[in-house]
């Protein structure tokens, strides 16, 4: 049995091909769940009533493993530096989803990781999260030091910026814990500034129900016309506000992970494509692809968004 030391679990999260890793204490969560309560209730959730659910668990998480002592947070770099066209028939795809789902990728390195730390020691009891589940991954990140929470609500780190998935290992095991970031973003609004729907509305707050992000992924119901001409073509996801980040500007690297890099080397889709698109062809096109969250009638609905969209640009254009 080998006792299980900072020094070794960071030497093999590197190992198992994770970029960052961090140990915060496993403490109740008051303040940032009481962040989340009022959030809630201005309603800046929108439709994702799985925000509002399992609070305790969020706010504690040896609710989820009685015996928890420390949270390991992890973060995986995923930038590429494929761009896009620009092109007005095509539909703009959200960086993190270029590739195969991150899910996979992150679960299969966190399943070996953990594997490794129990052969190491036995007692090393774990609970691992990627992005679901009701665990707070970007408050863990920032408590174990991974970056810093900014003004877009993302986590950002100084080597290389906000483009990291988010992972955390809930474990029994008590390891040194890592110092707090402290903020970065300073005077800077360089996000709030140009997020098209103003759906910044406060610094570190954002309101779901203007978010372009929501808006084609999670959302369920149809795109109002109050957002007609914000869109830029966004079909899936938006990255403006990381986009125009100091900090991912300076200091994104490339992924050491070729799965993250664009499925047949594709930004965009096709708004025609799109709406000619049958559930066959959706499903084998977006089969490992994080695109197939928002299903067939969901990425119909963006492409007949930004259509509408376009020809709205184009006839006020014609009007002035
Ligand atoms: S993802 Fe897009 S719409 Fe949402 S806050 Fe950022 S810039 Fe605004
Ligand atoms: S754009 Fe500026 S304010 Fe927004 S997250 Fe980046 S550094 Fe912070």
């Amino acid at each position: 049995m080998t006792k299980l030391t900072n020094q070794i679990v960071i030497s093999l999260a590197k190992e198992f091909g994770f970029d960052l890793i961090g140990f915060a204490k496993a403490e109740p969560l008051n303040e940032e769940v009481k962040k989340l309560d009022v959030w809630i209730e201005k309603g800046f959730q929108a439709t994702m009533s799985y925000m509002e659910k399992n609070i305790h668990n969020r706010k504690d998480v040896k609710e989820i493993l009685p015996d928890a002592k420390s949270v390991i947070s992890l973060a995986v770099n995923y930038y590429t530096d494929h761009q896009y066209s620009n092109d007005k028939s095509k539909g703009k795809i959200s960086r993190y989803a270029w590739g195969k789902d991150y899910h996979l990728i992150i679960w299969e390195m966190l399943s070996d990781f953990e594997v490794k730390l129990t052969e190491l020691d036995p007692e090393f009891k774990s609970l691992s999260y990627v992005d679901t589940g009701p665990v707070m991954d970007k408050v863990w990140a920032v408590k174990a030091g991974l970056g810093w929470m900014g003004k877009h609500t993302n986590v950002i780190n100084k080597e290389i910026g906000s483009w990291i998935f988010l992972a955390n290992i809930i474990t029994n095991y008590e390891f040194e814990y890592s110092e707090i970031i402290t903020d970065h973003c300073g005077s800077c609004t360089a996000c709030i500034d140009a997020c098209p729907t103003d759906a910044i509305v406060d610094e570190f707050v954002v309101d779901s129900n203007k978010c372009i992000s929501f808006l084609t992924i999670e959302n369920k119901g149809e795109i109002s016309p109050e957002f007609n001409g914000k869109f830029d073509n966004w079909i899936f996801g938006c990255d403006i506000c990381q986009d125009v980040c100091p900090w991912n500007i300076k200091f994104a690297d490339q992924t050491a992970i070729k799965d993250f890099h664009p499925i047949e080397g594709k930004t965009e889709i096709e708004i025609d494509e799109v709406l000619n698109m049958d559930e066959e062809e959706f499903k084998a096109r977006f089969a490992v692809s994080p695109v197939k969250r928002t299903k067939l009638r969901g990425l119909i609905r963006n492409a007949g968004f930004i259509r509408k969209e376009n020809s709205y640009l184009t006839s006020n254009d014609r009007n002035t």
